[in-house]
């Protein structure tokens, strides 16, 4: 059994299989380890036809602290067709090194594929990771009630959970995802100045349902901000959580580490 203190940082949600690290993954990973980050959830994302979630679970593969997680992330929904539904499935199949399914969801914000085709698609994406019995990764933007709904019906009763990705939604969204059984995850932007508001709706979150990411390599926590985001940096987000919660580094770190591990039976 190891110590709170031992167990350190989880980055619930990172993006590192993607060409902004093909100059120096391996430096970024060791930099991850020596910040004590012990495990990084990798999320594959784009274009599902052109090789890129192979590539995400094969990262995972070749690393026994990185998991992996796949879907068609709601900018590429439009992309989303039979064909793609069964290289994921065969994917998640294949490889054990797969531990949910995502990011899926809905972002009304950038409108990157049309919004019906978002709310099917996600619908579906949701029946299928049902039927594989894995959690699921959601992303939400500007789409709140047309997330919860779809959540409500596709999701609500089947007693998997789930985790609501970087976080940046109302009290409301948060409650509403906290009785659905879902985990909320917060990311650098919680260290923003003008983000008080985010501050105060994870100081209301049950401790049991925080989660810490990055998501990699957008939106670095300060001090960083403005740079490239990497995992190790997933420790400035902790230490803010910390400061919410009122508690030590190591503790939040040990939290957020121990709710990673129960929803991923790791
Ligand atoms: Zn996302
Ligand atoms: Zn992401």
């Amino acid at each position: 059994m190891l110590t709170l203190a031992e167990k350190m940082f989880i980055d619930s949600h990172a993006h590192i299989d993607g060409v902004e690290f093909d100059g120096d993954r391996v430096e970024v990973i060791e930099r991850a380890r020596a910040a004590g980050v012990s495990t990084i959830l990798n999320i594959g994302t784009g274009d599902p036809a052109a090789g890129v979630l192979e590539r995400a679970v094969e990262l995972a593969e070749r690393h026994a602290d990185i998991y992996v997680a796949i879907g068609v992330h709601p900018h590429d929904a439009r992309l989303f067709n039979d064909e793609a539904e069964k290289r994921i499935t065969r994917l998640m199949t294949q490889s054990n090194r797969v531990i949910a399914w995502g990011e899926i969801g809905l972002d009304f914000h950038y409108d990157n594929s049309p919004r019906d085709v978002q709310m099917q698609v996600f619908r579906r994406q949701l029946q299928l990771a049902r039927e594989l019995r894995l959690p699921v990764i959601i992303h939400t933007r500007e789409a709140e009630a047309e997330t919860i709904e779809i959540l409500k019906s596709e999701w609500g009763n089947c007693g998997l959970p789930g985790i609501m990705h970087c976080f940046s939604g109302s009290q409301w969204l948060a409650q509403q995802a906290v009785e659905l059984g879902f985990s909320v995850s917060f990311s650098g932007i919680i260290t923003f100045k003008k983000a008080e508001e985010l501050r105060s709706v994870a100081k209301q979150m049950p401790l049991e349902r925080l989660l810490i990411e990055t998501d990699c390599p957008y939106l670095a926590p300060a001090p960083f901000r403005g740079k490239r985001n990497e995992p190790a940096f997933v420790v400035e987000v902790a230490r803010c959580l910390a400061g919410i919660h009122e508690k030590s580094l190591e503790e939040m770190g040990g939290i957020t580490s121990s709710n990673f591990e129960r929803i991923f039976k790791l």
